[in-house]
């Protein structure tokens, strides 16, 4: 979609280094600062235009040549998030100094220069001021020219209580005591970098550290008494930055690299440059507590945010257009880097559940958006930040890397990082660095699976001949919405790193590239036909494949048996679904095919299985055959909810956690009573003897308690959540209360969502969790509608919050349902969420037309 010009600064001035002095008060919620900002001017003007919001300016001249011009005007648009400074006289062109003295708020919005709340150890109400500035708000917390491309240095220092810990993202060079039991805190010069990585910290903060191989400082900080909670992320990043150090062949550049934990934070974390802040739930494990979810999460959290200290932090987009260069590759790279550390976790297959499909799913309706989206202002750029820059942009990396081979990518990442180091780049530049390490057409590839939306289906059929196994393909764009006012005649078109699984082996010779409609490969080796063939190998490719009704038969042994890898079986599933979503495939066939996982033992197989299946739920939970449909799935889950029990047996890993998690939690969502009951006697010892279950058990215990609970279970619930001071566990719990069925339970629920019982962080997914509960779905749409004012003044200002709210639409199945939202925005304009809206829209259609599609045949097939 072509978008708007950004508009952006005038680039006649530069600056080129910040000497920025701040000094937040956590008594008034207020800062003061002051900035000598080294500016270059390459053409004589008599105003300056840079980025301010919701900044008083006191004052403000620029030096140059030996003389000071004073401000004659200072003026806010508060549309463009800029100040206009008009000066007495034209200033000449020179190198000069731009002096202002400011003060601003320290808002509780979670972002730009913020605090926030938490209770210390002896239960009394302490304040912390940090920074959150991407995308667009370091212009909260000082003037500033607030894009990526104007890179400077930093020299910061914080005036703060003499108690407090400051910190920023070096090292702090100088302090010295000031009256009133103030101090000053200096830091080191920052290297050259964008303001949106910039950050401080300053609260009651305490720290564990260690010295990485590298000489790297690393630490991790949290609120006084939590230190120890950092423990697993400080051994896991230190040993990760090795990692890095090593893969990108450029180390490390900064002295320290600190972890923050924060008790209030919007997003997941941020990496800004040495300082990356987190929220707690992604950075703390307390090892009587936390889930092998929970280690795992801050794992790859901690690991995608290493990553961005090359990808995002040495190197930077040039415009946000081009998010996904930093997103994409923290999350690819993340991932290769989790799996380095904990092999056994089978990240790649785990990544193909939480990424790959994830974005197959979003990118399939006809409101999805190319990878390289062309943004122009906040609102626009903050829509970036969804599952397409982050798990699409990852998934057609790792197509990549599969096609160059891992050596020659890994090459081309470093000639990438080391040509644009310090400075900006765009997606071209990476293209022509691996183009030339690889002598592969890079661009001409990529630019199919990142200049344009979507991605392609592959129908395949076969044919034995005596030059082997010839393979007819054709490609079309997968959209859920094909039979409705689909365009049959869609010119797009993709290059397919294409490959073939054979019961042997995969087929020998290189990955193909398939680029036309129509075209036909043949496997010269095969010389009869083979029990079963299997299209994209370990889902190393970004789509979908459509067999005839033969092969699609010929699978279904090789998933019971096991014998295709657990990557593929995950894959086949997920593909069999899609495609009788879009009306590809029968329905009953891809039921008839989950058949075929009964006996299945992966837990990433079982967890995209499961929420397939969730899904369909959903969409037939109004419908006469409902009860059949749960005992069906009631009995899917039934052999491995029995095999893998409750207890842990000795020898298990990671993933027997994750996979008992999923298998239990789903029998007792469908109805399984030995698992209702057996969660209830697991409650009722726990309430007396907390010890008494294991951490990887709690959620799935209070979810499955709630769900048959009473007004006594939802109290007993609350009053565990209000006195647990670990966020993981009120998180839980919060979850676990959005599963309950009674109404008036629901809605006092979503009531307390929006009261200081709940941090405005997890606000909602609280709500998002109620709207997943099918007893709950219209009771927290009309949650939203009824309190949409506040809802747009916590979350309306930016961020993706609201696009997660909104998404909460998406699920309903009628046209009805569909009006009334579309009515419901077009009275309240969410610019933050416009295309989650249209995405929602879309999906109720689609939704609706599936119903009317396949009742009859789904009622026939349960009968
Ligand atoms: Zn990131």
């Amino acid at each position: 979609m072509p978008g708007t010009e950004p508009a952006l600064l005038p680039k006649n001035v530069k600056p080129t280094h910040y000497q920025l002095e701040l000094k937040p008060d956590i008594e008034s919620f207020t800062f003061s600062g002051q900035q000598t900002i080294d500016i270059e001017i390459s053409s004589p003007s008599s105003s300056i235009i840079l980025n301010s919001l919701d900044i008083e300016i006191k004052s403000a001249h620029v030096n140059v040549n030996g003389i000071s011009v004073p401000t004659q005007n200072i003026s806010f648009n508060t549309e463009s998030e800029t100040c206009t400074l008009d000066f007495t006289d034209s200033i000449p062109s020179g190198n000069g100094q731009l002096v202002i003295q400011f003060s601003g708020i320290l808002n509780d919005k979670l972002r730009g220069f913020y605090r926030s709340q938490y209770l210390d150890q002896q239960g009394n109400t302490q304040y912390l001021a940090t920074t959150q500035f991407e995308a667009t708000d370091a212009r909260q917390a000082f003037p500033c020219w607030d894009e990526p491309e104007c890179k400077a240095t930093f020299s910061v220092t914080l005036i703060v209580p003499a108690n407090l810990v400051a910190l920023a993202n070096t090292p702090e060079i100088e302090t010295f005591q000031l009256p009133d039991n103030m101090k000053s805190v200096k830091f080191a010069d920052t290297p050259i970098m964008s303001t949106y990585l910039l950050a401080f910290v300053v609260g009651d903060l305490t720290h564990i550290e260690k010295e990485a191989a590298s000489g790297t400082l690393v630490g991790v900080w949290t609120t006084r008494g939590k230190e120890q909670q950092g423990r697993f992320a400080l051994e896991s990043s230190v040993k990760l930055l090795s990692f890095f150090n090593d893969y990108f062949g450029i180390p490390y550049p900064l002295e320290k690299l600190d972890h923050i934990a924060i008790p209030d934070f919007a997003a997941g974390a941020m990496e800004n440059w040495g300082a990356v802040t987190y929220r707690e739930t992604a950075l703390l494990v307390d090892p009587e507590n936390s889930s092998a979810g929970t280690r795992q999460r801050v794992a790859e959290v901690v690991a995608h945010e290493m990553a961005h200290m090359w990808f995002g932090d040495l190197v930077t987009m040039k415009w946000w257009d081009d998010l996904w260069l930093n997103e994409s590759f923290a999350s690819w790279m993340g991932t290769k880097a989790v799996d380095w550390l904990f092999p056994e976790w089978d990240m790649w297959t785990q990544f193909v559940n939480m990424d790959t499909n994830r974005a197959l799913s979003l990118d399939g309706l006809k409101n999805s958006h190319p990878i390289e989206q062309e943004v122009a202002n906040p609102a626009e750029v903050s829509q970036l930040f969804d599952a397409i820059s982050y798990s699409k942009g990852a998934s057609v990396i790792r197509m990549l890397e599969q096609f160059l081979s891992p050596e020659i990518f890994r090459q081309g990442l470093h000639k990438y990082l080391s040509s644009h180091k310090y400075q900006n780049a765009q997606t071209t530049d990476l293209w022509n660095a691996l183009e030339e390490v690889s002598h592969q057409p890079v661009t001409e590839i990529m630019n199919t699976w990142t200049s344009q939306m979507g991605y392609p289906v592959i129908d395949v059929s076969s044919q034995l001949g005596t030059e082997g196994l010839t393979l007819n393909l054709s490609q079309d764009r997968f959209v859920y919405d094909n039979i409705l006012g689909g365009d049959p005649a869609d010119p797009m078109k993709w290059q397919v790193p294409f490959r073939v699984a054979l019961p042997y082996g995969t087929a020998s010779g290189d990955t193909e590239l398939v680029s036309e409609p129509q075209s036909s490969i043949t496997i010269s080796e095969v010389s009869s036909d083979p029990d079963w063939f299997k299209i994209n190998p370990d889902q190393t490719g970004f789509f979908r494949v459509n067999y005839t009704a033969k092969d699609w038969q010929n699978l279904i042994p090789a998933i019971a048996s096991r014998s295709l890898s657990a990557t593929d079986r995950l894959g086949i599933q997920n593909d069999a679904y899609s495609l009788s979503k879009a009306g590809l495939l029968p329905v009953t066939q891809f039921l008839s095919l989950a058949g075929a996982y009964k006996s299945e033992s992966d837990a990433s197989v079982w967890s995209d299985l499961a929420s397939n299946l969730k899904e369909l739920e959903t969409l037939i939970s109004d419908e006469d055959f409902y009860n059949h449909y749960r005992i069906f799935a009631k009995d899917l889950f039934h052999a491995t909810a029995q095999r893998i029990g409750w207890i842990p047996k000795t020898g298990e890993g990671h993933l027997d956690a994750l996979l008992r998690s999923t298998v239990l939690s789903q029998a007792g969502n469908y109805g399984d009573t030995e698992i209702l009951e057996e969660a209830k006697s697991l409650f009722k010892t726990y309430l007396d003897d907390p010890s008494s279950l294991h951490p990887d058990l709690r959620g799935l215990v209070y979810s499955l308690v709630a769900q048959s609970g009473d007004q006594n279970t939802y109290d007993q619930l609350w009053s565990l959540e209000t006195t647990s001071e670990l966020q993981e566990e009120k998180i839980r719990l919060l979850i676990s209360l959005a599963r309950f069925t009674n109404p008036n339970l629901l809605k006092d629920l979503l009531r307390r969502s929006l009261t200081e019982d709940v941090r405005s962080q997890d606000t909602i997914t609280l709500v998002s969790a109620v709207a997943a509960n099918l007893r709950g779905r219209n009771i927290a749409w009309e949650f939203v509608k009824d309190n949409w004012d506040e809802f747009d003044k916590r979350y309306g200002g930016g961020g993706f919050g609201l696009m997660r709210l909104v998404a909460i639409t998406g699920s309903f199945t009628s046209l009805e349902k569909a009006s009334e939202i579309e009515e419901f925005f077009k009275a309240h304009p969410t610019p933050a969420a416009e295309r989650t809206i249209r995405q929602s829209l879309e999906r109720i259609n689609i939704n609706s037309a599936w119903l009317e599609r396949n009742r009859s045949e789904l009622a026939a097939w349960f009968k």
